[in-house]
């Protein structure tokens, strides 16, 4: 609920409006699970609370830590489906990695969680019942400090209910979390893009992969109806703000996409624009009809950038002894398991 909805719940309910700013401190800031914890809220509007609303909360199935501090949680939702979230640390920062639907309907070629299909969309509390799942699983001395949208599914695909879910987790009375601090990747869903960063003034990462129509059409099929020269002009008229540049993420595929000339092309394509690229090892999974790239290809590839001034990195994979990228520990246990886990149907 927001704040808006929550002030009229109570105000229906005979009680004071100002109240909801109360009830929304303790759900969002001390992670009540009930109402009688909301110490200050009468007891009338806590039995009324009660009596109408549940606070819920997603079921911890697994939690699977790897060696490196990776700890990814698979998550039960109500009607038996499971989702992914990734607890990610490193130096300075701890990262969440959020779902924002069951499955996925894009289809991209080198992506686990895409042979699932799309079950259903998340709820705006099933997305954000992943960041309060998630904090339990911190350590003492360990706070999320970053948000990315890089779980299972499209999060684009999803507006409404990612758009209510972002309104909650940067409001003042939410979890007041930083835009800036809130990362959503998207395969390239065009006219939604704009929307996104007319609405909130978060990060965008464009996960791209080919400087091909002809070889993004096969990786990532959404680029048959947002042909490359559409996406990119339509990533040079975002209203981004003067210090802002585009994530442009590239899974490196071996003898797919890294050769030198990718690179010379990619530099050519993304010169025009604020920009900064994300190269990512491929993270291969049973069946997977890839190759990751091996560190010296990968290496020499963003060597190619940097000398045509761009900002490239190399993300790291991490959580790899534990499956931790998209759709894998779903994958996992749908091959121990002999069949497909509950819940999901393709
Ligand atoms: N649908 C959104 C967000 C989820 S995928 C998107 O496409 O951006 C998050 C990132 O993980 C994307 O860049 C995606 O291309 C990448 N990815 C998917 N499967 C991968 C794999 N097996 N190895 C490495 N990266 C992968």
């Amino acid at each position: 609920m927001t704040l808006g909805e929550l002030e009229q719940v109570i105000a229906d309910a005979g009680e004071s409006p100002y109240r909801a700013r109360q009830v929304m401190r303790w759900l969002w800031v001390h992670d009540a699970l009930s109402a009688d914890a909301m110490l200050e809220v009468p007891t009338r509007l806590r039995q009324y609370l009660k009596q109408h609303f549940a606070i819920s909360r997603l079921a911890v199935s697994s939690v699977v830590r790897s060696a490196d501090g990776t700890r990814k949680l698979l998550l039960r939702l109500d009607d038996g489906a499971e989702i992914e979230s990734v607890i990610i640390p490193a130096d300075d920062r701890t990262t969440l990695c959020i779902s924002s639907q069951a499955g996925c309907a894009m289809a991209c070629q080198f992506c686990a969680t895409a042979r699932m299909g799309l079950r259903r969309n998340l709820s705006a509390s099933e997305i954000l019942g992943q960041i309060v799942s998630a904090k339990p699983e911190c350590a003492d001395t360990e706070r999320l400090t970053n948000y990315v949208f890089m779980g299972m599914g499209e999060p684009l695909a999803n507006y409404t209910r990612l758009s209510r879910a972002l309104t909650i987790m940067t409001a003042d009375w939410g979890l007041a979390i930083s835009p800036r601090r809130i990362t959503v990747s998207t395969v390239g869903l065009v006219p939604m893009m704009e929307r996104l960063l007319t609405d909130f003034p978060v990060n965008l990462a464009v996960s791209l992969h080919a400087t091909s129509d002809a070889l993004r059409d096969r990786l990532a099929p959404i680029n048959r109806r947002y042909r490359l020269a559409e996406l990119l002009d339509a990533c040079r008229r975002l209203p981004l703000s003067r210090r802002k540049r585009i994530t442009f993420e590239y899974v490196m595929l071996s003898g797919i996409n890294d050769s030198p000339e990718d690179a010379h092309r990619l530099r050519a394509m993304l010169a025009p624009l604020k920009s900064k690229v994300n190269l990512i090892f491929f993270n291969p999974f049973p069946g997977a009809p890839f190759k990751p790239s091996r560190r010296e290809r990968v290496e020499d590839f963003q060597t190619i950038l940097l000398r045509g001034n761009l900002t490239a990195t190399i993300r790291e994979s991490r959580g790899l002894d534990i499956a931790a990228a998209c759709g894998q520990l779903y994958a996992e246990k749908r091959a121990a398991t002999g069949g497909r886990p509950e819940g999901f149907h393709q």
